[in-house]
């Protein structure tokens, strides 16, 4: 099955961008709930500074979900699924935004920004390229300030993670390719 994301994505850290961790993050797993099963194997993390504008990673979408009013982090929580015992699936990521985009095959993707400062925006805005939809924070389940990027589609009661296929500086990538041009500051 390919795992490419069918649309091109924008990284939406227009300026800032730091670090890129992608497979090495603890959060990038497989885990199921009683609402299904998560696979966030191909999430990113883009690390900033906290306050920069997160904006859409795509040219089109229509935000389906918000999650706001979360000031905590809770980092010292040691693994997923105890943060999620803790925090509740709704606070793990803190403050986020999921974007719905229609694809060129009639199907249709998400993008997911989580540890968000600030939310921008509310389920049923449309949004473009130019749409900042928050502020990159570090609430949640987060060790840093960073936004936990994540494009998925949905099969059933799996949202299926799909590897970002993104524009970069001009030339089609994807963050597995450009991460070795940031330190790390995490590491
Ligand atoms: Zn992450």
């Amino acid at each position: 099955m390919d795992r490419l994301t069918k649309n091109v994505y924008y990284c939406p850290l227009k300026e800032g961008l730091d670090g890129i961790l992608t497979k090495e993050s603890p959060t990038h797993t497989i885990h199921e709930n009683t609402r299904g099963t998560f696979d966030e194997t191909d999430a990113v993390d883009l690390v900033g500074k906290e306050g920069l504008p997160v904006y859409s990673a795509y040219q089109k979408g229509k935000v389906v979900r918000v999650h706001k009013g979360v000031n905590k982090n809770y980092e010292n929580l040691d693994n997923k699924e105890g943060a999620i015992y803790e925090l509740g699936e709704e606070n793990l990521s803190g403050n986020f935004v999921v974007i719905e985009h229609e694809t060129s095959d009639g199907k249709k993707e998400y993008s997911f920004y989580g540890h968000l400062k600030e939310v921008n925006v509310n389920v049923g805005d449309e949004i473009g390229l130019e749409s900042v939809i928050g502020t990159l924070g570090n609430t949640g389940w987060s060790k840093g300030p960073h936004v936990h990027h994540w494009v998925f589609r949905r099969e059933g009661n799996t949202r299926l993670s799909l590897i970002i296929r993104l524009v970069y500086q001009g030339k089609e990538t994807t963050y597995d390719n450009i991460k070795s041009r940031f330190s790390n500051p995490y590491n």
